[in-house]
């Protein structure tokens, strides 16, 4: 076992003592004078409408309804603040690339989303969540660019692994790592996930561990 794989482990545990605390919600934001302080590490997640967010921030809280899962697409135009207990905050962004959202919405919630991305300084790291089956689309880049923009760092999580054949799944991987390397800001490696399946829950909550540590 080399140092590394040593050091992943011990995160790993870390990040499953973390997450056994239990996290709560303590505050949305339509509005960025709705923002709340900045107290705790921050570790923000976004992606498509239906990517699979609500079902990841459940399975690595092991909360069944802590974000809600399957609602219509769209609905959730709040930036959601939850407090995981007092180590660290996990922030939901509005999903984004909801067809039958109006212009004004979108208008609104980008601004928003922008208000918080530029001036958090407790912001460890959005996690860019991308729908295995799709790869990521030109709605996702213009998120990336944004993100590089606004000097956040960030990584990206593919969601619904367990939908994918093994060679589907080996493409996708390699595709999405290629794409994220383009990018500065960009954590150099991709999060292999399945909130269903329970799959890559574990490293990911190791990886937070190790960002707010
Ligand atoms: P959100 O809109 O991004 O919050 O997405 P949701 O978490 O509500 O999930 C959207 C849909 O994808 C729901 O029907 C979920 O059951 C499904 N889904 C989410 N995660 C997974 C997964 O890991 N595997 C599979 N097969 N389906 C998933």
């Amino acid at each position: 076992m080399t140092e590394t794989d040593e050091g992943e482990l011990a995160d790993i545990e870390q990040g499953r003592k973390l997450f056994l605390r239990p996290c709560q919600f303590v505050a949305g934001a339509m509005t960025a004078d709705q923002l709340p302080d900045m107290q705790l590490p921050e570790i923000a997640f976004a992606g498509r409408s239906n990517v699979g967010k609500s079902s990841l921030i459940n399975a690595l809280t092991n909360q069944k309804s802590l974000a809600r899962t399957s609602q219509t697409p769209g609905r959730t135009r709040q930036l959601n603040f939850f407090d995981c207990g007092e180590r660290l905050c996990l922030v939901d962004l509005p999903g984004y690339g909801y067809a039958k959202a109006s212009k004004t919405d979108i208008k609104a919630w980008t601004g928003l989303t922008l208000d918080f991305l530029k001036g958090r300084a407790t912001l460890k790291r959005v996690m860019l969540l991308i729908d295995s089956r799709r790869g990521i689309g030109d709605k996702d880049r213009e998120i990336m660019s944004i993100f590089d923009k606004s000097a956040v760092s960030w990584a990206v999580v593919l969601t619904k692994i367990d939908k994918l054949s093994a060679t589907e799944k080996t493409a996708v991987t390699a595709n999405t790592l290629a794409e994220a390397a383009k990018h500065v800001a960009a954590w150099p490696g991709v999060f292999v996930t399945s909130a269903e399946k329970a799959v890559g829950i574990d490293e990911l909550r190791g990886h937070i561990f190790s960002l707010i540590d």
